[in-house]
């Protein structure tokens, strides 16, 4: 068996992280979560007071860039690799509605992007991965051998993600989700660098009306026709 590279991209909250999650613990390969990086990025730029709701330090973050050191060090109990920024577990940090609303504007900027590519392809390079995110079928991995796109309902992807903050306890109210998921599916698809793109070599999933379980098996049964 030839190990691939999957690469997963689509809008907020579409499920990328658990069909990804679900393919990498089946088939034995790595999950990266590419998002978490981002997401990373924000919230040191926010301990930084660089960024906020109506503010950003562009040129301050870019000069503080090399101080930040990110790696994913799984955990067994959890089944997943977390996300530590400068050796702290910053894996519940990263996860807030403050940072969702911030990091987009966060993942405009070039140099960020160029810095969090170069890892992942790095992380990436003896395949035997399954990436998630928004540009990883277009920039950071255009040869992967499987790329899946994936969209659902605005609705129902603002009411998963809010179950899962809710879950968590956070209270927050699916309003705000709502708003949250679309405006940064706006900015993704409508910033210079790497916009969110469906690769022309991408399959397309549509899972507003799929389970979990369908999705994984559509997935799998794919990947044995035609990769395997
Ligand atoms: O996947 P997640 O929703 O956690 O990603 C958070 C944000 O990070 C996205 O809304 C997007 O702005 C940014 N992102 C990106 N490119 C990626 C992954 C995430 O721009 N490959």
């Amino acid at each position: 068996m030839n190990n691939i590279t999957i690469a997963i991209d689509g809008f907020s909250s579409t499920g990328k992280s658990t069909l990804a999650k679900q393919l990498a613990k089946h088939l034995g390969y790595v999950y990266v979560d590419s998002g978490a990086m981002y997401r990373a990025v924000t919230y040191f730029a926010m301990q930084n007071k660089l960024v906020s709701e109506n503010y950003l330090d562009k040129e301050g973050l870019i000069k503080k860039l090399p101080e930040i050191k990110l790696h994913f060090q799984f955990n067994p109990d959890l089944g997943f690799a977390e996300m530590y920024m400068n050796d702290v577990n910053i894996e519940n940090e990263i996860r807030t509605i403050e940072v969702s609303r911030l990091v987009s504007k966060i993942a405009e900027i070039s140099e960020v992007r160029a810095k969090l590519v170069e890892q992942q392809q790095a992380m990436g390079k003896n395949k035997a991965v399954v990436m998630d995110g928004r540009d990883i079928g277009t920039v950071v991995f255009p040869d992967a051998e499987l790329k899946l796109f994936m969209t659902a309902s605005a609705h129902t992807r603002a009411k998963r993600r809010h179950d899962e903050l809710i879950e968590k306890g956070q209270h927050v109210s699916y309003e705000d989700v709502l708003q949250n998921v679309q405006e940064r599916d706006y900015i993704d698809t409508h910033r210079d660098d790497s916009p969110l793109v469906k690769a022309h070599d991408a399959i397309e999933i549509d899972n507003s009306t799929l389970t979990k379980k369908e999705q994984f098996d559509l997935v799998l049964d794919l990947i044995y026709k035609f990769y395997y």
